[in-house]
Parts: C-alpha cells; structure tokens; sequence
C-alpha cells in the first residue's frame, strides 16, 4: 500500500522480521469523516458488531458492512464465531447468484495480472466482481504468497470490484470455512462472479477447486518439460488451461504450447462431467484473449447448468463442505481438550521409546477423551 512504510527502529537490513507498519495519516481529515468513524458499529462495551446493521448493509452492497463481516468470519474468536454464523444463517436465502470461478497457477504465471485484466474486463460488463485468495503458506509460515506484494492495483481502486486477502486459519475451521463462508457473504452482497485465487502449490488447489463452478489453470509456455510429470493432477481438475503470456516474441510458442495441451487434455479425464476441458491463450499484461476466456467460461455455465452438472456439483461441494467441518470440529475439540493436552506428549514419548504400542495409546487416548466428556 503506498504511503506505508517500517517504523524507523527496524533493521533496515531485514525489515520482513518486523511486522508493523506505519501508516501515512490523514493531514486535514474532514469533521464528516471523523464523525462516520465514531458512530458507525458504536455498541458500548461490545466489540461484536451489530448483526441486524450488518445485515441489512451487506444486502444493501455497502463496502464497510461486508468488509466488517469478513473480519466476524476470520476471527477465531467463538463469540465472534457464533455472531458469524447467525449471520451467515440469516443471509443464505440470498446467497449462490455468483458464478464461483477458482485460478491457480505457480508464482509468476500471471494470476494477478490476469485477475487485474480479466476482473477490469467483468466491471466493465457491469458486473460486480469479489477477488478471494488461499494461501497456502500462510498457515504454515505466518507469512504469505500471495498477499505480500503490491498487487491488482486498478482493480482494487475499482468501485465495483472487492479483493480481500487470504485468511489464516484457526481453530473454528480453517482456510477453508472462513474463505466459503466470504464467498456467501459476498453473494449476499450482490457480487456476480466471485474469483477464488490460490498458488499452484499443495492442497489449496483441490480446497479451490471443491468450492468453485469453474477451475482455471494458468500456465506458461514449455508446457513438453511441465507435462512430463508435475501438471496432469491439477490438470485433472481444471475446465479450462490458460497459457498466459501470449504476447511478443513468446506468442508463436504459446500458440504450440497451447496445441500440445489440447493434444495431452484429450487423454486426462474430464473435471466436469459433459465438458471438454480446453487449453486457450492470452495475455494477461496486453489485454489479448480476455474476452475469450470469459466466453469459455459462460459456455461452461450454460452447458453444465442445461445438463443439470451445475447444481449436481453444488449439492456435492455443500455436502462435502458439511463433511470437512465435521472433521475439522472434530480434529478441534479432540486436539484442545484439556486430558489430550496433557497426555499425547506423554503418550508419544513413550510410542517413541517403544513402551507402548500406536493402538494401544490412540485407545488409551480415545477412552479418556470419551469418559472425560461423560
Ligand atoms: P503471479 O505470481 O502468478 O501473480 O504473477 P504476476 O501477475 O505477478 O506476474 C509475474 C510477472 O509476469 C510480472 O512481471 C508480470 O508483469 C508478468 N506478466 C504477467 N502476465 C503477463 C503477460 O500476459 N505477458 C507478459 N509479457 N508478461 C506478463
């Protein structure tokens, strides 16, 4: 963000181990502002906001309103939680307009650039588009992929476009739940195409690829040496491989890397039933092959939505999105109770030094576990 810098004691050498940022101030901020600032969510003594002023702000499209409701969701706070969810509950009937649309692809494919693009492009149809991201490393390092750099700049100064960054996870369900449970509110909202972004790396493209209509796999060029190996998973998952970069001297071999896709793509088994998954080029930094991706993408919808896959695969990602919270809820209060704490180390150590056996333990474990909760 421009105007933000490292406070003058951090090393300068290393100034990423130090998290704080300053902000450049308002110089001469209007008594408006600073009066909408203190009234809005003002509830004494209580930092939830208000649901029903939520509510109906979110339903109104207002900005502040859903952003603040995002915030409820991320919080891995329970009363926060529970707040979210009776939203959430309250705001459903109005959820599931958007076309849910996921993108991956290694650092440096282009996501952003390409989200820029094709997310001005979308605006400039008139319609309203969320950018939502996983990440995948910031769960496991603190830090993130995604979310560092300076990123979609038009976009994010566009009024009818959103982008929110990826979440971190926690104990109330992770990445998963909380970018779900955004994407609804963003629908309420009046968002007609939700992007979910996510870095070709590990699981987060199968967590992508479980809540959205249509996957996109951005790709580069010299798809001979990827194809070997590392790409037909996520192949496999995708409607649609887009070989970014197909400009300038690159565009005589996007458009081969674009056949050999096609070639390999005939042999993979489909994503969606009734739907050929095609390869296409663009490029994302000349605004070249835009609108041909979007055409795909609305052939995609209306093929799937008259054979019925669309709603099919929306029942199974809901049931299935039911099942992980399960497993998650369950992980959570297995893992936090009090009598695990305290005796998996023990028990570890002692499967370590072979005292115990892994069963024995685990239904050591599960019996206490069980009578504590009698
Ligand atoms: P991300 O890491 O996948 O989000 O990739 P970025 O959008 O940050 O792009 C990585 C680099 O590739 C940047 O320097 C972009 O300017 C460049 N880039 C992205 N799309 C294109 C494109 O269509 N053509 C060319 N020539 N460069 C591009």
């Amino acid at each position: 963000m421009t105007g933000e810098k490292k406070p003058e004691w951090a090393d300068p050498n290393h100034p990423e181990n130090f998290s704080s940022i300053v902000r450049k101030g308002v110089e001469n901020p209007s008594s408006d502002v600073f009066e909408k600032k203190q009234v809005r969510f003002k509830k004494k003594g209580s930092n939830v906001p208000n649901i029903d002023e939520l509510y109906n702000g979110i339903l109104a499209g207002e900005r502040l309103h859903l952003a603040r409701a995002i915030t409820l969701i991320e919080s891995n706070a329970e009363h926060h939680f529970r707040k979210a969810q009776e939203l959430l509950q309250r705001l459903l009937p109005h959820t599931g307009k958007a076309l849910r649309i996921g993108i991956t692809g290694v650092p440096g494919a282009g996501k952003s650039t390409f989200i820029e693009a094709f997310g001005s492009f979308l605006t400039n149809q008139g319609l309203k588009v969320a950018v939502l991201a996983v990440d995948p490393s910031s769960n496991i390092s603190g830090g993130s992929i995604l979310g560092d750099k300076t990123r979609m700049e038009q976009l994010s100064r566009n009024p009818k476009a959103f982008i929110r960054p990826s979440p971190s996870s926690g104990k109330l369900g992770g990445v998963h739940r909380k970018t779900r449970e955004t994407m609804l509110i963003c629908e309420a909202a009046g968002f007609d195409v939700i992007l979910v972004e996510t870095v070709g790396v590990g699981q987060s493209e199968v967590i992508v690829r479980e809540m959205v209509d249509f996957f996109m796999l951005l790709v580069l060029t010299g798809a001979g040496d990827e194809l070997q190996g590392m790409k037909k998973g996520i192949m496999e998952l995708a409607d649609g491989v887009i070989v970014n970069k197909a400009d300038g001297e690159n565009k005589r071999n996007a458009e081969k890397t674009k056949r050999e896709y096609n070639q390999v793509l005939h042999f993979l088994q489909p994503a969606t039933k009734g739907w050929a998954t095609k390869a296409l080029t663009c490029s994302a930094l000349l605004n070249e092959g835009i609108e041909n991706v979007w055409t795909t993408v609305k052939t995609f919808e209306n093929t799937t939505m008259e054979s019925g896959v669309f709603e099919d695969r929306r029942r199974t990602q809901t049931k299935e999105w039911m099942r992980s919270m399960i497993i998650d809820q369950l992980q959570a209060d297995f893992f936090y109770h009090p009598i695990v704490k305290e005796l998996l180390p023990r028990f570890e150590n002692e499967v370590i030094s072979g005292s115990k056996t892994v069963t024995s333990a685990v239904e050591s474990l599960f019996q206490n576990y069980f009578k504590s909760k009698q």
